[in-house]
């Protein structure tokens, strides 16, 4: 994961080492190579230079050559600025409401439908909880489908309307089966398209005010860099969510999503995707996360 990332970080501080007395400029270069990481790592310029600018400022305040390790005390800045970066505290999830709606938001192909089950599963065996899964995609017969093979897998029911074009009735009407049912949770997959349009944004608008759910959670692929982080604020304009969810992290991602996307929208990343498999899910901790960028 941001294998990338780590090497070039490691790198940045090996700039420290081997130094008998480490001077400014070697903290300047330090840092230089720090923000050029970021960049890599396809940060957005703005969020890589303010980051930079913050980890220089408290090695001034903190008097960083006069410390007897110096190299140690800088890596320790940049971890608490990139925990601080991805959110700082971990994020739970609000799981208040009798039942309690979750609506899921994101682009086609993001992994949405994945990881409505995955939560399922999640809520399921980790909190004891009676799921349900909604399907709301009236557009392609086949992600319907998927919700049930889903469902199938971690035995989990899912409600769906297939002669139904109306998203707004199915959630409403999949509450009240829940509600007659002893569900406890109702998680709502809805449709997405492959690049943010008019249409869909209305659409979930709608569902999202006739449904109030507690927690609307906005699924993003990790793979996509910068995209991501655009995507995150146009669903954010419109449904203002409660939190984010990066998928695909197991795969060759650089980390710029992770890394730019709280400070972008400022909401917090709850959970990650690491794998195709049910069970792939995990919470995320930002301060773990960054000390495993940093090795
Ligand atoms: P949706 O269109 O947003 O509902 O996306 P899907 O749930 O259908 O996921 C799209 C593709 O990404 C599928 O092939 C999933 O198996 C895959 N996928 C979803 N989440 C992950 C993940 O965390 N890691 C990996 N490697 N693949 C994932």
């Amino acid at each position: 994961m941001f294998d990338n990332l780590s090497d070039k970080l490691d790198k940045a501080f090996h700039i420290l080492k081997g130094h008998g007395k480490i001077t400014e400029v070697n903290v300047a270069d330090t840092l230089k190579e720090v923000r050029r990481a970021l960049l890599d790592a396809d940060v957005n310029f703005k969020i890589a230079k303010d980051f930079t600018a913050k980890v220089k400022e408290k090695a001034i305040g903190q008097d960083v050559l006069t410390t007897l390790q110096p190299g140690q005390l800088l890596v320790k800045l940049v971890k608490d600025e990139l925990t601080e970066l991805m959110g700082g505290d971990v994020a739970g999830i609000n799981l208040s409401g009798t039942p309690t709606v979750i609506l899921m938001s994101g682009l086609q192909g993001s992994g949405k439908t994945t990881f409505s089950g995955k939560l399922a599963n999640f809520l399921k065996t980790k909190k004891n909880k009676k799921p349900l899964l909604v399907a709301c995609d009236i557009y392609r017969p086949a992600a319907i489908n998927q919700l049930h093979v889903v469902g199938d897998q971690i035995g989990v029911e899912v409600y769906s309307e297939p002669e139904n074009k109306n998203p707004v009735e199915i959630a409403q009407n999949a509450i009240k089966h829940a509600k007659a049912n002893g569900f406890n949770v109702v998680i709502v997959d809805t449709a997405g398209r492959l690049a943010v349009d008019q249409e869909m944004m209305d659409e979930i608008a709608r569902v999202h005010k006739a449904i109030q759910p507690q927690e609307t959670l906005f699924v993003v692929d990790s793979m996509t860099g910068q995209d991501a982080v655009n995507t995150a604020k146009a669903f954010n304009d419109i449904l203002n969510f409660d939190g984010v969810i990066l998928t695909k992290l197991d795969g060759d991602t650089r980390g710029g999503a992770a890394l730019s996307i709280k400070s972008i929208v400022n909401k917090p990343i709850k959970f990650v995707g690491t794998g195709e498999k049910m069970e792939a899910i995990d919470v995320f901790y930002p301060e773990r996360m960054a000390e495993r960028i940093l090795g």
